[in-house]
Order: structure tokens, then C-alpha cells, then sequence
């Protein structure tokens, strides 16, 4: 297909991501991508190759066509590609669900294999207040949060989004009205810590679990906090009777510098929800995990089953990839790859804090923030990491950069320096 009857097609009949319809600006054509490199299909500003700043999301930690995972895909394609999973089961799945009880943390020992973070969510939610209803407990239905959090754009993940200046601030009256405190403070302040303990004691009683983001506030707006409180909140949520819910979607798999977010306090959640990095950016696949106490309680309820089953639950295809993409992470030394791009970003975004119309530069890991003290101009700001040969893809007042974890210090070095020209022109 011609590139322009391709955009033409595009613009006419396909939604993208948080986008009207047709979108504002057409989008960029890729025909391919290799390495941390995605080829577009006509050079765009000059530039017939832009290398990704962005792991497609937080996903691609491998890079793009990696051998070893096209061999998994293309090993169990040969086997089979998809077979449903009631009544049936099948070893990359069984492998997968194995491997990920052996490396989050210990009491997490069962898991629910789904299609999407969001619905990974909706699993936890509908898992908690299950727990809960199956104790003869059903007044626990809501969810505790703090603001700032972002779990997915799904009914029931909605509701525990940022309530206020989110994506999801049109359906406030609409969605189920969960509890709210402020947004976690960046370093640890005993008043917040009783903040914390002093809301979920009150509202214990109609609490079915707090879910958080743990140590990253992702697409909520790019925040840290001190994982300190994330002990904080298990010492409340054991004291009084709610569960606590992490979700690592976006954490998990070494962004943050360990395996999971939670790793860095030791605390365990009673049900993890994981996406995104899970599959090496290859299928889409995501898997809640719980407690024994949570699959018990549930199990030995009135209905005593976890009723939820997509369609293409434990799908193989993406199943092989995420075992492959797991040994391939943890056969090599990731953690140095990850200090190697924290300290990469921290060099090469030092620079932008002196910019004007930047309010703050943050790194953490392999994740690099600019904040701007004004909305930022999305259209101009892309076209100016396009033009250094970078894809990022700014939204509020933020440009970030999460880079594959393969990415080499000249390429790193050329993303610092194409956020910094976003930040200028954005
Ligand atoms: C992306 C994300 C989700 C939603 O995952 P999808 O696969 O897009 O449905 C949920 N929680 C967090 C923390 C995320 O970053």
C-alpha cells in the first residue's frame, strides 16, 4: 500500500490511542523495527529511522525483533498458536505461571493469566471483593488509592485513576466512587505515613483492598515516591483487614532497578497484577497474582469460583514469548543495564533543568522525566525528537523516556538530547 492511501485509510476508519476521531496529526508509518530502532516507511523530518525512547509503552525491554524471542513465537507456532484454556492447559502457560510464583515475592502462588493490564486489574478488583463477599463480608467493596494513580482504562481501573485532570475525570457520577487521599510526597514524611494509616482505619469497614503503584506513578504524571510507604501501607492493611493490591504493570521487570518495585522494601502485596514488559513487548498478555489466603477465601465461598475467563486466557503464543523474554532478562545482568541507563539519563537530561519552561528533571532507573510548567505542545515536541531521530511521545506536561534496556550510550545519549529539544519546542 502507498504510503498516503495508507494514512488516508488510517484517518478514515481507525482510532488510536486517546485520540478523536479522525486523529489531529497523522501518524508515523513503520514498516519495521530492529534493535531500538523503528524504520519508517518514508522518511519524516529527514529521518528514515528513529530510535525508540519509549519501549512502546513500557514493553519492548529487549528491543525489536530480538532472535530469541522470534524463535519462541515461531517454535510454538509450529506446536499451536492458541487452544481455550477451560478444561484445557498446556505447558508454556503452565511454565509461565511457574516461573512467575518463583520470582515475585514468596506468598504470591497462584495466577490468572489475561489479554490486558486493564483487565489484569479487573481480575485483582473482582478477586479482593470476591475474597471479601466469600467471608460473609460484603459491605468491603470499595477501593482505597492514593491520587496520581493510573491502573487502566477498563470500568473498574478507571475508578481508581487519578480522579482529578486524568483521562477519566468525564466520568466522575458515573463510576464507582472510591477513596481518595493526596498523592504520595516524593520523599518519605511521617505525617503522610499517618495519612495513610489514619484514612485506612477509618474507612476499614467498606474496604475490600487499597491499590497502588508502587514506587512509580506511571502514566498518572511520571511520579516517584519513597517505597518506604509502601510498608507503611501493609502494616495498615494488616492491622486492619483490607487487602493491599500492587500493581506492577509498569514497574515490574526491572525498570526500577529491581525485578519488581516491591523488591526494594521486601513487601508483598496480596495480589500483583503484571503486563507490559511481560511478554518482551512481543503479544499482549497480562497475569494477576494472588495470595493462598485470597485463592482459599474465594474458593470456599458461597460461589466458590473466580468467575472470569477471557476468551484467549493463556494464550501459548504469548505465553512461550513471556518465558523466553523472562530467561532472557534474567540470564544476563540486567541490573547493570538498568544503572548503566539511570546513569546515562541522569547525565543527559542534567541539561534540561537549566531550560526555560521546565519545572523539574527526575530520573529513576531505566526512566527519565522532564516536566514542563505548562501543558506541552504535543504536535511540535514530537516533531522536534523526530528531527534528532528519536520517537517519544509526550503527553500533559510531560516528555519521557523509558528506553529498551539494550539501548547502547551513543543511542541513549541521542535521546537525552532529542527530550531536550522536545522540552525546548514543546
Ligand atoms: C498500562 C498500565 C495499565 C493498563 O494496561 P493495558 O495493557 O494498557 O490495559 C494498568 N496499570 C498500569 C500501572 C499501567 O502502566
Amino acid at each position: 500500500m502507498r504510503n498516503d492511501e495508507l494514512i488516508a485509510l488510517d484517518r478514515a476508519h481507525v482510532w488510536h490511542p486517546y485520540g478523536p476521531m479522525p486523529g489531529r496529526t497523522d501518524p508515523l508509518v513503520v514498516e519495521s523495527a530492529s534493535g531500538v530502532r523503528l524504520r519508517l516507511a518514508e522518511p519524516v523530518e529527514g529521518r528514515g529511522e528513529l530510535i525508540d525512547g519509549m519501549s512502546s509503552w513500557w514493553s519492548a525491554v529487549h528491543g525489536y525483533n530480538h532472535p530469541v524471542l522470534n524463535e519462541a513465537v515461531r517454535g510454538q507456532l509450529d506446536r499451536m498458536s492458541h487452544v481455550m484454556f477451560g478444561g484445557l492447559t498446556h505447558e508454556p502457560a503452565v511454565r509461565l505461571a511457574a516461573r512467575l510464583v518463583e520470582i515475585t515475592p514468596e506468598p504470591l502462588r497462584h495466577v490468572f493469566l489475561s489479554d490486558s493490564g486493564s483487565v489484569s486489574v479487573e481480575v485483582a478488583v473482582k478477586m479482593c471483593l470476591q475474597y471479601w463477599r466469600s467471608l460473609g463480608r460484603p459491605e468491603k467493596q470499595r477501593m482505597f488509592t492514593w491520587r496520581g494513580g493510573y491502573h487502566g482504562d477498563t470500568w473498574q481501573p478507571m475508578s481508581v485513576c487519578d480522579p482529578d485532570g486524568g483521562m477519566h475525570e468525564l466520568w466522575t457520577g458515573v463510576l464507582q466512587p472510591q477513596v481518595f487521599v493526596d498523592a504520595p510526597p516524593v520523599t518519605y514524611e511521617e505525617s503522610y505515613a499517618e495519612l495513610l494509616r489514619t484514612e485506612i482505619g477509618k474507612h476499614a469497614h467498606e474496604l475490600a483492598a487499597v491499590i497502588v503503584e508502587p514506587v512509580v506513578q506511571g502514566a498518572g504524571g511520571m511520579r516517584f515516591h519513597d517505597p518506604e510507604y509502601l510498608r507503611v501501607l501493609r502494616e495498615a492493611c494488616d492491622a486492619h483487614d483490607v487487602l493491599l493490591v500492587f500493581d506492577e504493570i509498569a514497574t515490574g521487570f526491572g525498570r526500577t532497578g529491581t525485578l519488581f518495585a516491591a523488591d526494594q522494601v521486601g513487601v508483598s502485596p496480596d495480589v500483583m497484577c503484571l503486563g507490559k514488559a511481560l511478554t518482551g513487548g512481543y503479544l499482549s498478555m497480562a497475569a494477576t497474582l494472588s495470595t493462598s489466603r485470597v485463592a482459599d477465601g474465594i474458593s470456599r465461598g458461597e460461589v466458590p469460583v473466580l468467575a472470569h475467563g477471557p476468551t484467549f486466557m493463556g494464550n501459548p503464543l504469548a505465553s512461550a514469548v513471556a518465558c523466553a523474554s523472562i530467561d532472557l532478562l534474567l540470564s544476563q545482568d540486567w541490573q547493570v543495564e538498568v544503572k548503566r541507563i539511570e546513569a546515562g539519563l541522569r547525565e543527559g537530561l542534567a541539561p534540561a533543568a537549566e531550560l526555560p519552561g521546565v519545572r523539574e528533571v527526575r530520573v529513576l532507573g531505566a526512566i527519565g522525566v522532564v516536566q514542563l510548567d505548562h501543558p506541552v505542545d504535543m504536535a511540535a515536541a514530537t516533531r522536534a525528537a523526530v528531527r534528532e531521530g528519536v520517537w517519544v511521545r509526550p503527553f500533559r506536561d510531560l516528555i519521557y523516556t523509558m528506553p529498551p534496556y539494550v539501548t547502547g550510550d551513543e543511542d541513549l545519549a541521542r535521546i537525552c538530547a532529542a527530550v531536550l529539544a522536545a522540552a525546548v519546542a514543546g
